[in-house]
């Protein structure tokens, strides 16, 4: 828990690098620390001085800090391994039950609009996971890593969504025998409650998006795939009609509709 968030305030931290750096070239140059004048209020040597400090001292600091939270992350395994082998109940028939909901990224993909995960498996509105190393599981099987996850926390979903542009963040329910992690829950089953659309147009990311389109994208996720994502009007202007689906067609497709 402690290493996913030391590591999410990291990369958060690392976005206001280029703005820091604008705003101190900034600041710099107000101060006369780049002209010929021959009383600036901050010397020319002093300002190249403090650039070659800040150009070398802070990313080696954020490289420093990235293995330290990839140290973490490796202990936080490594207890929650160990915690993993205590799993223990007398009686098979009488494991304690929990509702298990939560949150999770899809792509929406091919012609006819499917869940498509981030690793690439497709799966309906409401489906039993398989597993595709070893047939003979039926999924979640403790040392695999087959069966459908999600994460338990909306904001850990909002975050992994800001750094997957394309995807999109879905509520969803998970049933049978399940596995619950720090983050998160892995189960048999899941239901696909409802589907969030983003408050703006995905491709220039200013407008409130109208409707669904699909166009055919290379090398996404390494495959080549029909992909669904939302436009405004502007956007999605060129788009034909069989290539466009309006939101409450999307949800019929997907089959989530039942359910909002
Ligand atoms: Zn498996
Ligand atoms: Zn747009």
């Amino acid at each position: 828990m402690a290493a996913a968030d030391f590591e999410r305030k990291l990369i958060r931290s690392i976005r206001i690098f280029p703005l820091a750096t604008a705003v101190m070239l900034l600041v710099a140059y107000l101060l006369g620390g780049f002209s010929d004048r021959a009383d600036p209020l901050i010397a020319r040597d002093t300002v190249v001085l403090f650039l070659k400090v800040f150009i070398a001292a802070i990313p080696t600091a954020f490289v420093i800090l990235f293995i330290l939270a990839d140290w973490l992350k490796k202990r936080d395994s490594k207890r929650s391994k160990a915690a993993q082998g205590k799993f223990a109940f007398a009686d098979p028939f009488l494991l304690p039950s929990q509702i298990m909901h939560g949150y999770k990224l899809a792509f929406i993909t091919g012609r006819e609009p499917i869940f498509t995960g981030l690793t690439g498996d497709h799966y309906s509105a409401d489906d039993l996971a398989t597993c595709t190393l070893n047939p003979e599981h039926i999924p979640p099987v403790m040392d695999c890593d087959c069966g459908f996850y999600a994460f338990k926390e909306l904001r850990d979903a909002q975050f992994e969504l800001s750094i997957n542009p394309g995807a999109f963040l879905i509520d969803v329910d998970l049933f049978g025998i399940g596995f619950e992690y720090a983050r998160g829950f892995r189960a048999e089953s899941q239901l696909v409650n409802s589907l969030e659309i983003p408050k703006r147009c995905m491709r220039c990311k200013i407008f409130a998006p109208v409707k669904f389109v699909a166009s055919y994208k290379m090398g996404y996720n390494s495959f080549a795939a029909w992909k669904w994502e939302v436009r405004c009007h502007m956007c999605s202007a060129t788009f034909k009609e069989h290539d466009a689906l309006n939101f409450a067609q999307m949800n019929d497709k997907l089959g989530i509709s039942a359910r909002i």
